[in-house]
């Protein structure tokens, strides 16, 4: 009998063990597919200056659409995509499809805005990731200023020394370098000093807690005043109410971005909201010539 329930033990382990391995296959599998099938897209997200609404920035954000899962959300996609290394040909395509689009709005006539793209760890640390950034930068003929990588803490920390290193070349090209969710990692004050930073992104979940009492307000506030002292762009994160926008604006933070001034939308959207905000002045005047 304990042979029995041994061999049944093990039966029932193999099953769940095979299902979850195929599981993942099929799912290794789909996303394999997906850059072939063009399922995957980006999305693009406006960052806008506080004060006076301006347009200043464009982050990219990865979409995946599967004709039967439908929309699969990055938090799933992007781990399974390191696991499996299929991010380095997906973030190839993604930074190459960003340079694309933003030369794209240049040439209908909208302002050069910088596009932020985001880079996972895995990512990030290719040993040749100046050359292939490079090398993206000279295939679309992007200007190295208009590029940003956002990074996280997390990322940075793997492996400082090649961090430093591989941002120390990237700022010297030109290229922008942003930390995304800033405050959430194991965060380092002193990360803000040793690396060549240019924007800081404080993560949505301190925009999210932001009420009006001192306690709140403290710690968001010191972040703030950190990134305008080291003369760095401060982004808040996920700004949904205008009563965060206020809040904001009052602790001197100069740009936000989030639902409150819009999702972050297809192509064909975002270009329509950057033509109807960049060249309708323009578009009046060639009506009356
Ligand atoms: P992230 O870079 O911090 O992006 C911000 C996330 O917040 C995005 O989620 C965006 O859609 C969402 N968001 C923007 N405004 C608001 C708001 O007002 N309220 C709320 N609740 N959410 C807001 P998304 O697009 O699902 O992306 C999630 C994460 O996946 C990103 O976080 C980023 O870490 C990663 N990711 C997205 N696209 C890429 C990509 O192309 N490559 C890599 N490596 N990672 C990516
Ligand atoms: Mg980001
Ligand atoms: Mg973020
Ligand atoms: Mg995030």
């Amino acid at each position: 009998r304990a042979k029995e329930r041994g061999r049944n033990h093990f039966q029932f382990y193999s099953t769940t063990m095979t299902t979850k391995a195929s599981l993942v296959l099929r799912l290794e599998n789909l996303l394999h597919r997906a850059l072939e099938n063009q399922e995957l897209s980006l999305y693009y997200q406006p960052q806008v200056k506080i004060k006076t609404g301006e347009i200043t920035g464009i982050e990219a954000l990865l979409r995946w659409t599967h004709p039967e899962l439908g929309q699969v959300s990055p938090h799933k996609l992007i781990p399974l995509a390191e696991q499996t290394d299929l991010i380095i040909p997906i973030g190839q395509w993604a930074l190459k499809t960003a340079c694309q689009q933003s030369l794209d709005w240049q040439k209908l006539g909208i302002k050069p805005l910088p596009i932020a793209v985001n880079f996972s760890a895995r990512q990030f640390q290719q040993p040749n990731l100046v050359t292939l950034i490079n090398q993206v930068l000279e295939e679309t003929g992007l200007a190295p200023n208009l590029l940003e990588l956002e990074i996280t803490e997390t990322t940075i920390m793997q492996n400082e020394d090649f961090a430093r290193q591989a941002l120390e070349e990237l700022r010297q090209m030109g290229v922008h370098i942003s930390l995304d969710d800033f405050g959430t990692g194991y965060s380092s004050l002193s990360y803000l000093q040793k690396f060549p930073l240019t924007t800081l992104k404080i993560d949505q979940c301190f925009t999210h807690s932001l009420k009006d009492n001192p306690q709140d307000l403290a710690i968001i506030s010191a972040i703030i005043t950190l990134g305008n002292h080291l003369q760095l762009r401060v982004i808040a994160e996920g700004v949904e109410t205008l009563q965060q926008l206020e809040i904001l604006q009052r602790l001197h933070c100069q740009e936000a971005q989030g639902f409150w001034f819009s999702r972050p939308l297809n192509s064909e959207d975002i270009t329509q909201l950057l033509k109807q905000y960049f060249l309708s002045g323009l578009e009046e005047d060639d009506l009356k010539n």
